[in-house]
């Protein structure tokens, strides 16, 4: 049987057990950094078919990220089993899994960490079919670090969604100011097609994607020659289709950007498979 709410183990971050948690109750408390100061780490894995996709790119940027922040490295045998445990609690269909891995708490300066599951918004099913309108925006930040990490701290990001679907659009596609180059979406990775080429931005304040990667690497092997290059957005505006990708969406092509309306090409569902079965094999 399909199940609907959400599950939720939490990590015992040094090693020990893990265990079931009731996601009706609190979780963290008042002086947990995650919620001061929104310091700590975090990954989305798809859960597809009973199976974690793409798990080995997920635990080797978690790790990254941990030690880019400085917190202690995570004991993957611990969140695996979490990970293992959660998808049998939460049965057949496709699930967003979460690893948040925080500071932990003031008071104590014990990390804290849990793995949940829950399914996958309609809003994230509808996009994968419908596409998506991107609004360009200006991206003046980065995290002060020579390794990647994907941190808690979404505030930033989640205000200019906020903007973005104020004026129309559902998602962001970031630049930078300098240059004007492109740099990723808001939670996602730019990926363009044009003929057998795919590319994806090349600059060092982009999150490294777990989906691109399994993407270029799949590709690849069905024949496509895939690249990270310096882009700009006239470069997006004159491929084939741009596609923004991410574990739990998975793709959604990019169908209007800025006030450009990018038409859908005559192999996006060739492309969309191609995305598809990378993630299936991951
Ligand atoms: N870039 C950012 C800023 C993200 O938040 C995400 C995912 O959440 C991605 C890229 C895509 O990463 P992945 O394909 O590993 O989900």
């Amino acid at each position: 049987m399909v199940s609907h709410k959400p599950v939720i183990f939490v990590v015992e971050p040094f090693g020990g057990s893990i265990r079931w948690h009731n996601p009706s109750l609190p979780l963290i408390y008042w002086d947990d950094y995650a919620v001061t100061r929104g310091d700590g780490i975090f990954e989305s894995i798809l859960i597809r078919d009973g199976h974690a996709a793409n798990l080995e790119r997920h635990a080797q940027r978690f790790c990254t990220s941990a030690a880019a922040l400085g917190l202690p490295e995570p004991i993957l045998n611990s969140w695996i089993n979490a990970t293992q445990a959660a998808i049998e609690e939460f049965g057949e269909g496709e699930g967003k899994c979460t690893w948040t891995y925080s500071r932990g708490r003031a008071s104590t300066g014990i990390p804290t960490a849990w793995v949940s599951i829950q399914p996958i918004s309609d809003v994230v099913l509808a996009q994968r079919e419908e596409g998506v309108r991107v609004m360009l925006s200006e991206r003046g930040w980065s995290f002060p670090s020579e390794l990647p990490a994907k941190t808690l701290n979404y505030a930033a990001t989640m205000a200019t969604l906020r903007l973005a679907r104020e004026r129309g659009f559902d998602d962001v596609i970031f630049t930078d100011p300098d240059d004007g180059h492109v740099l990723e979406g808001a939670t996602s990775t730019v990926v363009t097609v044009k003929g057998d080429k795919l590319r994806t931005p090349y600059d060092d304040t982009i999150l490294p994607g777990t989906t691109q990667a399994a993407l270029f690497a799949h590709a690849e092997s069905q024949g496509y020659r895939c690249k990270q290059k310096v882009i700009d957005v006239d470069y997006l505006l004159a491929a084939d289709s741009v596609w923004l990708v991410s574990s739990t969406r998975v793709a959604a092509r990019v169908r209007r950007l800025g006030e450009d309306k990018l038409k859908a090409p005559d192999n996006e569902n060739e492309i969309r498979s191609l995305i598809d079965a990378a993630m299936t094999r991951g």
